[in-house]
């Protein structure tokens, strides 16, 4: 035995074709011939399929030592150790050295397993409709590999073949199948000749096969779509449906499978396996996506809301949008925001039909039970503002505005006229006049003169007669006294 790994043909096809690593005259990898344990004449075992059989350095003496072993004899099933075929790929890389990993281990199997079924069966592809696609679900159609996998499918029995008419009595589904000869190895569901929908197959190689070629006919994956997708079908209407992958949401009131959920239609969702079907009508919330049923949701303006996006107005007798609204507490009600006042002095809200201006710029409601109207029609609010009441026009000003009068009244200081002592009297005042010499006064402290003046009575004398002359004015003083007899 030289230092060789030898395989047979068929071996060494495989790590050609599918490990990429070539061999000559079947041999391969140099052993590492301190290595107790390695293994030679590798070759698909002949009574088990799938797996692997060999020589250990121990078989190999006990049969065939001292000879030249012929093809015959060292092929022969009976004198060879069989394993499983991950064990021997293992222990191939270790005999020479090679570290390799669990998952690369795995990888060979699988590419061993789909390299042996290559070997021995035709795939046919196809694509089927109608009945066609009921009978490629059955499970007496299904193809078994020789390690007894077949597809999976919950629709698969003679009771539940009912299941499927959705997918037979609509032309807009396809069936996309792989046969080994006449059994079923894979399929996927074709919508609308422009998409094929997640693969079942008996094993990866076949799943791989059938999606390759459903991709080379043009066809897209359905499930790697980022975009809503909705088919419009003959007939939704059933009393049992498949379980569906991708579009499992069927619009009832528009006839569609869909990939998301219609929002406010009747809808089906089919991902029950025995062939019952979840029904409601969801409504999404625009604001915050809240799923609910049409009883808990609010239509505004079209749109649907949950209970914590929108809130009741007394005032619209209606809901709005809770982000829009005003709560306002004068009016005990919600109120849109385009519709609402603030009112600062009350931190509150009031509607626009209900806001009075007041005099400094800021808005109250009219309802305010301290609102006033001062004199000039401006708003004011009595708890807030500092008003004063004027008798004479039974009207408020802003204290600011207003002086006090002699006699304590309250008056605009433009309706004033100020006195000789620096009071104050309103201009028109009948107890006021104004002197001579444009001095006001209190007319009690007043006397008209003999020749018609208003002054003051200490600027004035009375005369005999019991009128009266201004005493600083000394010609016409003179003048008089020739007349005057003093009491
Ligand atoms: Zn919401």
């Amino acid at each position: 035995m030289d230092n060789y790994l030898k395989c047979s043909s068929l071996v060494a096809e495989f790590f050609r074709s599918e490990i990429g690593i070539d061999s000559k005259d079947g041999e391969w990898f140099i052993l590492d011939k301190d290595h107790p344990e390695y293994l030679n004449f590798i070759d698909e075992s002949k009574d088990e399929p799938g797996m692997l059989s060999f020589h250990t350095r121990g078989s190999m003496a006990k049969y065939l030592i001292g000879e030249l072993a012929s093809y015959d004899q060292l092929y022969n099933p009976k004198h060879r150790i069989r394993s499983k075929p991950g064990k021997v790929f293992r222990r191939i890389y270790a005999c020479s050295g090679r570290d390799i990993s669990s998952n690369e281990i795995a990888d060979i199997v699988r590419k061993w397993e789909q390299f042996i079924n290559l070997t021995e069966v035709v795939y046919v592809f196809d694509v089927v409709q109608g009945e066609d696609i009921r009978k490629s679900y059955l499970v007496s159609n299904s193809y078994v590999t020789r390690e007894g996998k077949r597809m999976g499918s919950c629709m698969s029995g003679e009771d539940d073949q009912e299941y499927l008419d959705l997918y037979v009595d609509n032309p807009q589904i396809a069936l996309g199948i792989l046969k080994v000869g006449d059994k079923v190895a894979a399929r996927s569901l074709v919508w609308n000749d422009e998409w094929y929908d997640r693969i079942y197959g008996c094993d990866n190689f076949a799943c791989d096969r059938l999606e390759r070629y459903l991709q080379e006919k043009g066809l897209k994956n359905i499930r790697q779509a980022s975009h809503e997708i909705a088919i419009k079908l003959d007939c939704v209407e059933y009393d049992y449906y498949p379980y569906i992958d991708t579009l499992y949401r069927l619009d009832m009131d528009k006839s569609m499978a869909c990939n998301y959920y219609p929002y406010g239609h009747e809808v089906r969702t089919c991902r029950e396996t025995n062939g019952s079907y979840e029904e409601n009508s969801l409504y999404e919330c625009t604001e915050c996506g809240y799923e609910g049923n049409e009883d808990d949701m609010y239509c505004i303006d079209g749109d649907m809301y949950c209970s914590e996006c929108c809130c009741y107005s007394d005032y619209y007798e209606e809901y709005i949008i809770r982000t829009e609204a005003r709560w306002s507490e004068c009016m005990n009600t919600y109120l849109h925001e385009d519709d609402a006042t603030y009112c600062v002095d009350r931190d509150d809200y009031t509607h626009n039909d209900r806001a009075v201006r007041l005099f400094d710029g800021e808005y109250a409601d009219n309802e305010d039970s301290e609102l006033v109207e001062l004199y000039n029609g401006d708003y004011a609010l009595s708890d807030i503002h500092d008003l004063t009441f004027m008798d004479y026009k039974s009207d408020y000003a802003l204290t600011e505005d207003v002086i006090e009068l002699y006699d304590g009244e309250f008056a605009l200081q433009k309706d004033c006229v100020e006195l000789f002592d620096g009071s104050w009297a309103l201009d028109g005042d009948d107890d006021v006049v104004e002197c001579f010499d444009g001095i006001y006064m209190l007319e009690c402290d007043t006397v008209e003169t003999y020749n018609g003046l208003i002054a003051s009575r200490e600027d004035c004398e009375q005369l005999f007669d019991g009128s009266w002359a201004l005493n600083r004015d000394p010609i016409v003083e003179m003048d008089d006294i020739d007349e005057v007899k003093y009491a």
